[in-house]
């Protein structure tokens, strides 16, 4: 007999799966989350994530009886930049693998999702039952199910504002629905230039990590060629009253002109 397995990324459909599953009376078996880590020791979610996360841990556990196994990819975001491509016959032979390579503001297929993220999840998932948090409201994304790929929410009919009204009730509102924090990495590619600027201001230890990465980087962090230190000199001007950090005109020949 297959175990059932529900993946938790914390946001409000995954968590409210939990809710449609406990009222469709589906078996459970395990909550697993992928737990991707900048370095040995820094978590890729900043801290009022993983306080909630610890939070919502408890919560589940006083509902279900189940503990969230932390499932840890095999390298770090740090490990995987710093790791040589091996193929002999390839371009990048030999050079690191550096920022990944990032399409129109999304990483699908981006070594940070396909060798960190994807390939821990499909380990977990083998050989078990999948719970996926897609809502009934989007049949865009029923083509990913199957007989062993099953979503709790599409059975018991449960929409999106259905998921974010039964987190809000059980206390299970991640703070991203609520405050400014975006979903994801700290470092990844695709946030918003505010982001960036509230990364820099809050843990200065976390940018510096990333212009450190930025100077040993063949990639661009960004599609349009700009890196992080780019957005280091912005910022510090920004600082400086040399530019208005609330321009939307903002154009970066505008740097060099002033610099
Ligand atoms: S949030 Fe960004 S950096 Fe993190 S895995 Fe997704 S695309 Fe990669």
């Amino acid at each position: 007999m297959k175990e059932h397995i529900l993946s938790l990324s914390y946001g409000k459909d995954s968590i409210a799966a939990i809710g449609a599953i406990q009222e469709l009376g589906w078996p459970l078996e395990h909550i697993i989350h992928v737990e991707i880590y900048a370095t040995q020791t820094i978590p890729a979610d900043l801290p009022p994530m993983m306080s909630f996360k610890a939070k919502a841990d408890e919560i589940i556990k006083a509902m279900t009886g189940l503990t969230v196994e932390r499932v840890r990819p095999e390298k770090t975001y740090e490990e995987q930049f710093y790791t040589k491509y091996s193929k002999p016959d390839g371009v990048r032979y030999g050079q690191i693998y550096g920022w990944p390579m990032v399409c129109h503001g999304h990483n699908f297929g981006a070594w940070c999702n396909s060798r960190l993220k994807v390939s821990a999840l499909k380990k977990a998932q083998k050989g078990r039952i999948v719970y996926i948090g897609i809502a009934a409201d989007e049949p865009a994304r029923f083509h990913n199910l199957s007989d062993t790929k099953k979503s709790p929410l599409v059975a018991a009919g449960w929409t999106e504002s259905d998921c974010l009204r039964w987190c809000k009730e059980h206390d299970l509102l991640s703070p991203i629905y609520e405050t400014e924090m975006r979903s994801g990495c700290w470092f990844c590619q695709n946030q918003r230039v505010d982001a960036l600027r509230r990364l820099r201001k809050t843990y200065p230890e976390y940018w510096a990590l990333m212009l450190k990465w930025d100077v040993d980087s063949k990639r661009h962090f960004r599609p349009d060629g700009h890196s992080v230190h780019d957005y280091e000199r912005r910022f510090s001007m920004e600082e400086a009253g040399q530019l208005n950090p609330d321009d939307r005109s903002f154009r970066w020949k505008r740097i060099s002109e002033t610099g």
